[in-house]
Formats: structure tokens, C-alpha cells, sequence
């Protein structure tokens, strides 16, 4: 009995917490023009926002585009960074920081390497880049440093790896790796040797587990390499809220010191613990430009109840896709992320592409560009049928063309990251 009270009462604290930091997040979003704009209201009493909130549009990426500096809650001269997305779907967004979004970072990514079993002294080999505007290796090295672990930024270009045994560092030490996955998996099948004592390596970018939870294509691939765990993490630029998982984790754990996750079907309601929708996330603390319920665009589904690891708090499952890739092939609804497993199991030099176009009829059409040596083409194509069955419950058409050939293909799509998906359909899946 006695138990339970106090139960409770930590559990009404910890409501309460969350409350005052979500208030404060509103009060200062009334600073900039779009949510002064939206909210209508001057000043918000911790009642008034309570009502607001759960009937706040969602913020949109359309928003941040159309309306960038009205986000500002902050004057000009406080700005330190500017990042931007990567604009995989469509134009990219960019995202002011002041001083206090830097330190807010730095908090976030510490917490999320400490939930990924990194601590004071181990070794975080950056795999990602610190440049063009990008946010991850800036976020993971501002982590890092407040965790207080030793950096290697070694960028995209692992190959580099081949000569860590010859750097006087860390002879010993546990190693912590941060990768794009399908990146990394590329290295691997070219040889890639990673470092001996490698603890984890932290996924970042895509999903390693699919809609039934178990280890996807990407993973099962990682796996005939890498003996570490494989760990995911999310987080999106806009936000910059991570969402981490340990070794023991089942999703990624909401830090609810820095936001919240709501998961919202079409009619924007909330779905129930465990079933998909579109993400949304209201971000704590944010300075320069301070977000209220930002529609990510990602699906995934949130859970509740206490996950393997004892923690309480609630874990985003994988990202089955983005709304805005969503494809209608023969009355079936199949995200692009999952055709681009499919196809990735078949890659032998590890270059396809997935591309969608519109048919006469306005019909979505789906084309997987695999490379492939001639002679083994009639086999593969029969494998190809049989597996898009099991996997998709329809069949993609298949056609098989030289690396360079795809590579050309590939750049049709403006994105910035190494894209796997050319949406060329004249009318793209509206995102709401
Ligand atoms: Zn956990």
C-alpha cells in the first residue's frame, strides 16, 4: 500500500516535471511571430496551456519552409550555428542554434551515449561528417566531450580504420562506433576491418529491425561482420531530440528532461501503445528556434510498460518509413524503406536503387535497379519474385544495369544523403 503511494506520487512529480517543462517551452515559442501567430494568446497560464496544447496543429516541415525566420525566439545576433536537413524530401530546412541549443545538445547526446553503456574514458569513433551544415557529428562530438570520452572524427571514409592499430591510443580501451549503417555495410563487404575491442556500434539514419520487430536485411547483413551489438538511435535536425536504446533495449527511450513523443494517426488522435503513426515530437528547452508538436513525418509506433532494461520510460519502435514515401502497388501499401531492403539483399557490389514513377493512370509504379553479373541474372530475378513475395506480397519490376549506370540514376534525387529511393511519381503522398 505504502508502496504504491509512493509510486504514485513519484509518478505525479514526474507528470508534473514534464508539465512545467513543456509550459515553458510554450512560453517561450510565444516569443517567435509563427506560434504567437498560431497560439493567439499573448501570455499562457499553466490552465490555458493545457487546453492548447492537445489542439495545436501539428508543426510541419512546410511550416519550417515557408515561414523560417518567423520560428526565431531569439534575436539574430544570438544565432551560433545554422544546420540544416538533408532534404531526402524535398527542400532542406534550416535550424538556428544559440549557445544554450549547444549545450542542450551536448546534454542530450551525453545522455544518449550513457544509455548506449558509453562512459567516461572509453573511445567514440565518428563515422558521420562534421560538415556541410549537417547536425549528427557536430551533436555526437558535443556528447562525447561532455560524457567525457576520448573522439576519433573519422567521417564517412571508415577505410581509415585500417590504421587505428597503428595509432598509439586507447591500447586497450573499449571502442565505440558511429555509423550510417548501410555505409558501414558497404565497407564491410569491401574488407573493412574494424578495431578489435569494438563495445557497440551506434546506428544512426536508418532502421535495423522491421515492422514485426526482428533484425531487418540491413542488420542481418551487419551481423556476418560486425559481433558487436548493433544499436539504433533516432533523432531528426529539427528537433534534435535523440531517442536511445542499450544492449538490453527494445526501442529507443524518450529523455524526458528534453521532450516528448506523441504518436498521431490521420485524424490527428493519438495511436495506442504499439501502433504505428506519424511521429511527433515537442522538443524541451529549445532556444533559437523552439518547436511545438513537430511532425517528423517518420512512422514508427511508441511503447509503453517497462522494457528489458528496467526504464519506465516510453521507446520508439523502428521507423517503418516516411508518410511522404509511402507507395500504392497493386492495393498494397508498402513503405520504400522496405523495398529497399529487399533490394539491398540482392546487391552484389552493393549499389541498387529504388525508383518510383507514376504510371499513365496516375498509378504508383515501382522500378529496383540491382547490379548484377550477367550469368547469374535469370537465377537471381527467380529469387528476387519469390522473396518480394514472401517480404512485400507483390513484385517490384526488376532490372539490372552497371554500377555508374545506377549512380547516374541516383542523380535524379537532389538529396544530400546516399539515397537508395528516387521518388519521380508526379504526385507525391501528402505527408498529413
Ligand atoms: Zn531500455
Amino acid at each position: 500500500m505504502h508502496k504504491d503511494i509512493r509510486s504514485a506520487g513519484r509518478q505525479s512529480r514526474k507528470t508534473a516535471a514534464i508539465n512545467a517543462l513543456l509550459l515553458a517551452q510554450m512560453r517561450h515559442a510565444l516569443k517567435a511571430p509563427f506560434y504567437l501567430r498560431r497560439i493567439g494568446l499573448p501570455t499562457l497560464s499553466a490552465a490555458a496551456a493545457a487546453k492548447v496544447f492537445p489542439n495545436l496543429p501539428t508543426t510541419t516541415k512546410i511550416d519550417l519552409v515557408n515561414h523560417g525566420l518567423d520560428f526565431l525566439a531569439v534575436p539574430a545576433a544570438a544565432i551560433r550555428e545554422w544546420v540544416t536537413t538533408s532534404g531526402t524530401t524535398g527542400s532542406p530546412v534550416h535550424i538556428a542554434l544559440a549557445e544554450r541549443d549547444l549545450n542542450r545538445l551536448a546534454e542530450n547526446e551525453a545522455a544518449a551515449f550513457a544509455l548506449a553503456g558509453i562512459r567516461r574514458g572509453d573511445g567514440v569513433l565518428i563515422g558521420v561528417g562534421m560538415d556541410r551544415l549537417f547536425v549528427a557529428g557536430l551533436a555526437y562530438w558535443l556528447g562525447a566531450q561532455r560524457l567525457g570520452a576520448t573522439c576519433l572524427r573519422m567521417g564517412p571514409a571508415m577505410a581509415d580504420f585500417q590504421t587505428l592499430h597503428q595509432r598509439p591510443l586507447k591500447p586497450g580501451g573499449r571502442w565505440f562506433l558511429i555509423a550510417v549503417p548501410s555505409l558501414l555495410a558497404a565497407w564491410c563487404s569491401r574488407g573493412l576491418k574494424l578495431p578489435r575491442n569494438l563495445a557497440a556500434v551506434i546506428c544512426i539514419g536508418e532502421p535495423l529491425r522491421d515492422a514485426s520487430l526482428s533484425p531487418n536485411i540491413l542488420s542481418q547483413s551487419l551481423m556476418h561482420c560486425v559481433s558487436a551489438p548493433l544499436l539504433s538511435t533516432y533523432a531528426t535536425t529539427e528537433t534534435c531530440t535523440t531517442l536511445a536504446q542499450g544492449p538490453q533495449c527494445d526501442g529507443g527511450h524518450v529523455n524526458p528532461h528534453l521532450g516528448m513523443v506523441e504518436i498521431l494517426d490521420a485524424a490527428d488522435q493519438p495511436c495506442a501503445s504499439g501502433t504505428p503513426g506519424r511521429v511527433v515530437i515537442t522538443p524541451f528547452k529549445q532556444d533559437a528556434m523552439p518547436l511545438l508538436r513537430y511532425d517528423t513525418g517518420d512512422i514508427a509506433a511508441l511503447y509503453r510498460g517497462v522494457c528489458p532494461c528496467g526504464r519506465q520510460t516510453p521507446r520508439l519502435g523502428p521507423v517503418l518509413g516516411r508518410a511522404a514515401q509511402l507507395l500504392k502497388v497493386q492495393g498494397v501499401s508498402t513503405f520504400a524503406s522496405a523495398l529497399a531492403d529487399l533490394a539491398r539483399s540482392f546487391a552484389a557490389t552493393g549499389e541498387f536503387l529504388v525508383h518510383a514513377t507514376s504510371d499513365a493512370l496516375g498509378a504508383d509504379h515501382v522500378t529496383v535497379w540491382i547490379d548484377s553479373p550477367r550469368n547469374k541474372q535469370p537465377a537471381l530475378r527467380r529469387e528476387f519474385e519469390h522473396r518480394a513475395r514472401a517480404m512485400i506480397k507483390w513484385v517490384p519490376e526488376l532490372k539490372f544495369a552497371a554500377p555508374h549506370k545506377i549512380s547516374a540514376l541516383r542523380q535524379q534525387c537532389l538529396a544530400r544523403k546516399h539515397a537508395y529511393f528516387v521518388d519521380g511519381r508526379t504526385a507525391l503522398v501528402p505527408q498529413k
